[in-house]
């Protein structure tokens, strides 16, 4: 059986992303390799391959001691040595020049181009070194290109020696007084030189290199930048980068590039390579914005641009270029999803749901409340869509407890009403079952109670008919899910709910209307076009309590049109929100005991997020309460719920839970999304620092959903620096708005949004917070659009193909 890397490799990803900083996993990575060495060994047969891995078995690494740059080489050569197993015969990539893009052959694809051939095209690039470029995804010439450094070191100020001061990142320009070869013991020898210029004289040491004084006589001009430094009282640069002064400036002298790097891929040559391929083959880009879009935003020509964003002339230069590349890949962006949304509502006729008056009435008026102003105009918007025989695309974002459900609840029963089915998606199975009681509900208020039987409820009073819901889900049993599933085929069943996935996998409809998605962040576009494939083209509303800002909605979503609930009902009190210290945790304690006892109300006890498998946070969280149920509260009553329990388990926890038959309920971060318990009113979240804002907002609004004062308490040991702010901003505000933009600014847009998984292109150069140039993509795309919807103009033809490279997924171009 070939093993299984992908869970490793996540591991090392994250580490990545997380700045080496060995937070990706609880207990550190030297633990959990040494444990994925012991799984993995039985699976590995080459004796080379044995080797590492009997290595990490005995946590030789010693990762946690290494330093951060040391640590990235672990990680990289670790990404090297996974990559011999999964492709064991991996040689350097075909030399035959192929389309680098155009997976699907019926798109519109660019000839081959020189560019599009593999990297090894470049002159001084073997084999060996593509396979290294490889690792850091790169394959072919534009790739190498697009592979922009990570930043710059600003060595573009020369200075005279006399004016060097300690501790900063200096050039100077001199001459070479002395160099010569220092024995450092054994075999090793530093490189030691004296250089001076007219102002003064300054020692120069290159540690265990000897080569530098092989390359360097007296006399000759160099160009020295490195950080200065100080030895027995006198100025030194230690190991510095240096060039001749003849020499074209690469690595001193200039804004210096600092590239990813990987085994056996040091920062000189890198750069050397880099210079030498932006040199030759940036002029083969051509240029595909049109004329006009780059003389209105005053953006460099696209060769240009790569120049500059390696290898700038200034820094106004350099900022030139990532806005010409971040504007690029924001209007490509853009006219994807305006493509998309084009397609998805040319391509189907949709289904004109009219608005029911009579039932519509029939079932706000039996509801225990008023809608809000803000759902009230959700919903007019909702069934304003729905009428129009076009099919729907809607987002609906609301914060946590604005009320989404009885809006979307309502529009699936005008589906209904008009002789359509309804699907209810959501991402957990526990809240697909939540869902089916609310709906269960919500729809038979105006009649006798619903008739249920197992996964499948009856309810009467708003239509002439009883209006079935049924609910499928995992613990379903195979007879009874295909007795559901023929029940939905042949139209006997109104509306189904369960998760995403079951409902995409598993689901005939026979005349699906509206798809209700909740929790649409976790919901990519490769999905939604999935289901608008699914039967007839039904109206999709996507359900969200992430506040995205609106630009950044339109931008990212901009297949979506927006609705906003931006009002809680009346009577909501803001949950009071307490960062605790450590040597707080007892008080906390106390706090939950007391309102337990004296209250009767219920707790939430959210434990740490663990960035691996369910198997591991259901093991966390079972450890947890048993600790407390043993020792902390031995008094009162404790539920556990993990998505490792079977779902009757699980289900039995919850219902005992909302029945107010459990004190306290110990959970994994899956009560994130719509657990509805109007009694609970304290949340503890251990280990707060770890969760996003979001995140963290989303928790405290599992509590005050009933009339009581009710707390958020955050645990946190050792926060980091980001994790600080994170708990400072939480305590303070609670407009979700503002969280989610604050989020975005720590988070950066690709882990809040989490393109990779959506589907999206990847944004390299753009940053989410750059809104004047967000909005600027989007008018230039959308007046783009207008002009020429199908980009047909022969002029549009290097952006069609362009777009067909960067997001092959993205609609059909004709
Ligand atoms: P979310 O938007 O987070 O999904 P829900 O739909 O779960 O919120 O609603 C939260 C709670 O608020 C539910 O108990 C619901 O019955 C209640 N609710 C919804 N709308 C109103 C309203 N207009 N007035 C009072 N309570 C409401
Ligand atoms: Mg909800």
């Amino acid at each position: 059986m070939p093993l299984d890397t992908g869970p490793i490799r996540k591991v090392l990803d994250l580490e990545a992303r997380k700045g080496y900083a060995d937070r990706a996993v609880m207990g550190g990575l030297d633990r959990f390799l040494t444990r994925w060495a012991a799984q993995a060994a039985p699976d590995v047969t080459s004796p080379k391959q044995l080797t590492v891995l009997n290595k990490l078995k005995a946590a030789e690494s010693g990762y946690a001691r290494l330093s951060p740059e040391k640590r990235r080489q672990f990680v990289d050569a670790l990404v090297g040595f996974l990559d011999t197993i999964d492709h064991p015969a991996a040689r350097a990539a075909p030399k035959v020049p192929r389309p680098a893009a155009g997976r699907k052959a019926a798109r519109p694809v660019a000839p081959p181009q020189p560019l599009d051939s593999p990297t090894t095209a470049v002159k001084g690039i073997s084999d060996a070194l593509a396979g290294k470029f490889r690792r850091l995804g790169v394959n072919t010439v534009r790739d190498l290109l697009y592979f922009f450094p990570r930043r710059h070191l600003d060595y573009s100020q020369r200075k005279p020696i006399a004016q060097l001061q300690e501790g900063k990142e200096e050039t100077i320009v001199a001459n070479v007084w002395e160099a010569r070869l220092v024995r450092i013991g054994g075999p090793r020898f530093s490189t030691e030189a004296t250089v001076g210029d007219e102002t003064g004289n300054i020692r120069v040491v290159w540690f265990n290199n000897p080569y530098v004084a092989r390359n360097l006589k007296t006399n000759d001009r160099v160009v020295i930048s490195g950080r200065v430094g100080e030895f027995r009282g006198r100025l030194v640069f230690q190991s510095p980068e240096w060039e001749h002064e003849d020499a074209e400036q690469i690595h001193t002298g200039r804004l210096v590039p600092l590239y990813h790097l990987t085994a056996g891929l040091g920062p000189r040559q890198t750069r050397r390579l880099m210079k030498s391929v932006v040199e030759q083959w940036s002029g083969e880009l051509a240029d595909f914005l049109p004329g006009e879009v780059k003389a209105r935003q005053k953006l460099l020509d696209l060769p240009e641009a790569v120049r500059q964003a390696h290898f700038p002339d200034d820094t106004m230069l350099k900022d030139r270029a990532r806005v010409r590349l971040a504007f690029d890949e924001l209007f490509l962006l853009q006219l994807g999803v305006l493509s998309k949304k084009r397609d998805w509502q040319e391509g189907a006729p949709g289904i004109a749901v009219r608005t029911d008056r009579a039932v519509l009435d029939r079932f706000l008026g039996a509801l225990p409340f008023k809608l809000t102003a803000a759902q009230d105009k959700a919903l007019g918007e909702l069934l304003a869509d729905l009428a129009r025989p076009q099919a729907m695309s809607r987002l609906l974002q609301g914060d946590v407890g604005s009320g989404k459900t009885v809006v979307a609840t309502a529009a699936l029963l005008m589906a209904v009403a008009n002789g359509y089915q309804g699907a209810f998606m959501a991402p957990t199975e526990i809240l697909a079952e939540q869902h089916f009681g609310t709906l269960r509900q919500l729809l038979s208020r105006a009649g006798p109670p619903a008739v249920s039987e197992d996964y499948v409820c009856s309810c009467s009073g708003l239509l002439e008919r009883p209006l079935t819901v049924a609910l499928l889900i995992g613990e379903v049993s195979t007879a009874a899910k295909r007795d559901l599933q023929e029940r939905v085929a042949a139209g006997a069943v109104d509306i189904v709910i369960g998760t995403h996935a079951l409902i995409q996998k598993d689901v005939e409809f026979k005349d699906l209307g509206l798809a209700v998605v909740d929790e649409q962040h976790r919901f990519g576009v490769s999905q939604r076009s999935a289901l608008r494939k699914k039967g007839g083209s039904p109206h999709i509303l996507v359900m969200t309590a992430t506040p995205i800002p609106r630009t950044l909605a339109l931008t990212l979503y901009g297949d979506l049109d927006l609705s906003v609930i931006d009002q809680l009902p009346a009577g909501r009190q803001a949950v009071k929100t307490k960062w605790l210290k450590p040597e707080q945790r007892d008080s906390a304690y106390d706090f939950i005991r007391r309102q337990a006892r004296d209250g009767h109300h219920q707790a939430f006890v959210i434990c740490p997020l663990v960035e691996e498998s369910e198997a591991v946070q259901a093991k966390a969280a079972t450890a947890e309460y048993e600790r407390r149920a043993g020792g902390v509260f031995p008094d009162l009553l404790l539920g556990l719920l993990h998505g490792r329990m079977k779902a009757d388990e699980k289900d039995e926890v919850m219902h005992r839970f909302r029945r107010g038959e459990l004190d306290v309920l110990v959970a994994t971060p899956v009560v994130e999304v719509g657990i509805d318990v109007p009694n609970a009113t304290v949340m503890l979240v251990e280990s707060a620092d770890r969760f996003g804002l979001s995140q963290l907002h989303q928790f405290r609004g599992r509590v005050g959903r009933g009339g009581a004062q009710s707390y958020c308490l955050l645990l946190a040991e050792d926060p980091s620096e980001v994790g600080r702010m994170r708990l400072d901003i939480i305590e303070r505000v609670y407009d979700g708005f503002k969280l989610a933009e604050e989020d975005l600014k720590l988070r950066g847009p690709g882990e809040f949004f989490g393109t990779r998984q959506s589907g999206l292109p990847d944004l390299r150069m753009a940053k989410l917070s750059d809104v004047g140039l967000l909005e600027a993509a989007r008018h230039e795309a959308t007046g783009l659009f207008e002009q020429d919807p199908r980009l047909r103009q022969p002029e549009h033809k290097p952006l069609v193909h362009e777009l067909a490279r960067v997001w092959p997924q993205a609609a059909e171009w004709s």
